[in-house]
């Protein structure tokens, strides 16, 4: 792998630094420390506060949906989401097997199933022929649901994830799950400003969930977001999220299994100060991923573009290496040398808890999983 280090010289350039290159840091340029200031002096530092609702709004205009609902994480706000739609104890859930582990964990919490289905090569994210052969070979509708003729279990939701932020084909996978109906979440958690046919994505399931960690584009702290076009499922949302209590002047009366997956409005401080500077860091990730396109156009090492009709986020740039001995080499050059590289997520089955899961031929996938690398992705400061 000769090449990794005049990578490891151009990512150096890139940053102006000799120092260790972190994969993604946050960057606080903006109202971050007026905005957690004024939290602290308010004292609503907790479940209730301005920043929460301000959070809210911005972030349904942002998605391009009616309603937003914060919460405290991204993985709880998938567990949730996948409740709302109907996903009950022993339900399987479709999914991909290339995905961060939070994705199939968050069917797990709801006791349901995962059924893993292989990504297309090009933009990594749930593939529409994987899922169209998998209902037509197993599926049968029944009294408007779907169900597994393996195993009789109903498939109540499909759960496609956009890789890195590059958008899913997400228009044809709610297509076929219309047609079987299968309510729709999208794991947005990675694709805040990405955007299919100019539409944001986590706006065209039945709800979409975004993800504030720290390491995500954009953060606030910890948190997440649901979006949803559907009105009864924005109420419930909230209402699930927050206790499930009935509003009334000072009873406390709660009718269902609420959780507390309030976000505090501390974060949402911090998210709304973040949000304010969403365009500029898309653009510079925009101006990065065009730098390293033209770089790496003279290596063996394929940086992966946005496909057409989509814009890609760029939140984690990825590139593809020629087979896996040379992706471990480029691994270890690269984090030996202080420039931080890191695998694509091992596909879900490998790991204990997911081994018996039904999945398909898992071609793409395995593909993927043994050349992908991410590669420093923060925005530049300048
Ligand atoms: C980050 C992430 C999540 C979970 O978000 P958290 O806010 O960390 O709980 C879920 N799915 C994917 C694909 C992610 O990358």
């Amino acid at each position: 792998m000769k090449e990794a280090n005049s990578v490891i010289k151009y990512i150096r350039e890139v940053y102006k630094s000799n120092d260790f290159i972190p994969l993604h840091e946050p960057r606080f340029v903006g109202n971050e420390k007026r905005y957690l200031e004024e939290t602290i002096d308010s004292t609503f530092v907790s479940s209730l506060g301005k920043y929460v609702d301000k959070f809210e709004g911005m972030m349904a205009q942002i998605s391009e949906t009616k309603k937003a609902v914060a919460v405290v994480n991204g993985t709880a706000g998938i567990q949730v989401a996948l409740n709302l739609v109907g996903v009950q104890p022993g339900d399987e859930v479709l999914t991909q097997s290339l995905t961060f582990v939070a994705t199939a964990n968050a069917i797990s919490y709801n006791n349901a199933t995962p059924i893993f289905l292989d990504v297309d090569l090009d933009d990594m994210g749930l593939s529409p022929s994987a899922l169209q052969n998998f209902l037509n070979t197993h599926a049968e509708n029944r009294e408007g649901h779907c169900f597994n003729k393996l195993t009789g279990k109903k498939i109540a939701a499909c759960l496609p994830m956009h890789t890195f932020g590059f958008p899913a084909k997400i228009i044809e996978i709610v297509r076929i799950c219309k047609e079987w109906n299968i309510p729709v979440v999208e794991d947005a958690a990675e694709s805040l400003g990405s955007l299919y046919q100019n539409k944001s994505t986590g706006s065209f399931g039945d709800i979409g969930v975004f993800s504030f960690n720290g390491n995500k584009i954009v953060t606030s702290g910890g948190g997440g977001a649901l979006v949803t076009n559907n009105d009864n499922f924005g109420i419930n949302a909230k209402y699930l999220t927050t206790t499930a209590k009935r509003p009334h002047a000072y009873e406390y009366f709660h009718d269902q299994l609420g959780f507390n997956f309030r976000m505090p409005n501390l974060n949402a401080a911090l998210a709304c100060a973040q949000l304010e500077n969403l365009d500029k860091f898309l653009n510079d990730k925009r101006e990065l991923a065009e730098m390293y396109s033209e770089f790496f156009r003279s290596t063996s090492i394929k940086f992966r573009k946005e496909l057409d009709d989509t814009r890609a986020n760029y939140w984690l740039m990825a590139v593809e290496l020629e087979n896996r001995t040379s992706r471990d080499q480029f691994l270890k050059i690269t984090n030996e040398a202080g420039v931080m590289t890191r695998p694509i997520w091992q596909l879900m089955y490998r790991l204990p808890m997911y081994k018996n899961c039904y999945r398909d031929k898992q071609e793409n996938a395995e593909y993927l999983e043994e050349r992908i690398v991410n590669i420093p992705s923060s925005v530049r400061l300048n």
